[in-house]
């Protein structure tokens, strides 16, 4: 038997020990913070307790398939509630502008905030995010060692022509400045790439910034 030792109890470790665990390895989770969660975790200030990293449950599923192949329920162990507003962004300069769990509502809030052809801007982004997701998909996002190399096998012609169609030069502030001129929602959207320690303004082939190699180190899997 194999025994593993998964450095980081964030969100990624915890997945990577469970998914080893059910498949029958003896799992060992090293954390040198004071409790698991990672960037997952709450800040006390003045009392009042605050969200210091994810507020939005992206990708429901994967969290749920990894409970279902270890025999368990998601719902048996989190009480998950829909959220109408994902998020309430306000700015020193001025304006406050929610995001809703319905595309067609945050449309609207921006057409208020920014006016009529920002809200456009934001329906032609998701249209384009999820073209981009629907290729990234299944030949990326969901692939265990995800390379450039395998990338171009997995897409085939099709989904290259579709990939070119995102076009994958762009750095994410490039691609924004062509939905939004307003550079709050430039910004707003921008911010989306630090999630996982990126930055909005590098794009691909300019390979991992610092912060990510950083990040990749904190989920080391040692077999
Ligand atoms: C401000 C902010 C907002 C975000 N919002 C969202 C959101 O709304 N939705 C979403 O899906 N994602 C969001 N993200 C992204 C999400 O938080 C991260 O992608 C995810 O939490 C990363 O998990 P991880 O396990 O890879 O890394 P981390 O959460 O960083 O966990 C790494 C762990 O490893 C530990 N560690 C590192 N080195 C060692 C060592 N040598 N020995 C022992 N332990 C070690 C660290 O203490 C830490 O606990 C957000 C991120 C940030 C910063």
């Amino acid at each position: 038997m194999r025994r593993v030792i998964v450095v980081g109890a964030g969100m990624g470790g915890l997945a990577a020990a469970a998914d080893l665990a059910r498949q029958g390895r003896t799992v060992t989770v090293l954390e040198r913070a004071a409790a698991a969660g990672g960037k997952l975790r709450s800040v006390v200030v003045n009392g009042q307790a605050i969200d210091a990293g994810p507020t939005v449950f992206t990708m429901h599923e994967v969290f749920a398939q990894l409970f279902r192949d270890c025999g368990e329920r998601l719902e048996d162990h989190l009480a998950l509630e829909r959220a109408d507003i994902l998020a309430r962004h306000a700015w020193s300069s001025g304006g406050v502008l929610d995001l809703h769990a319905d595309v067609q509502r945050s449309a609207a809030a921006i057409g208020e905030f920014a006016g009529e052809r920002e809200a456009q801007g934001y329906l032609e982004l998701c249209q384009r995010s999820a073209r981009v997701y629907a290729a990234l998909r299944d030949s990326f996002m969901t692939v265990a060692r995800p390379s450039p190399a395998q990338l171009v096998t997995r897409l085939g012609a099709q989904g290259l022509a579709s990939m070119w169609r995102t076009p994958p030069w762009q750095s994410l502030w490039q691609a924004l400045g062509s939905h939004f001129r307003d550079p709050r929602l430039r910004q707003l959207f921008g911010r989306y790439a630090t999630y996982v320690g990126s930055s909005p303004r590098r794009h691909a082939r300019g390979g991992p910034s610092s912060r990510e190699t950083r990040s990749r180190a904190g989920r080391r899997v040692s077999l």
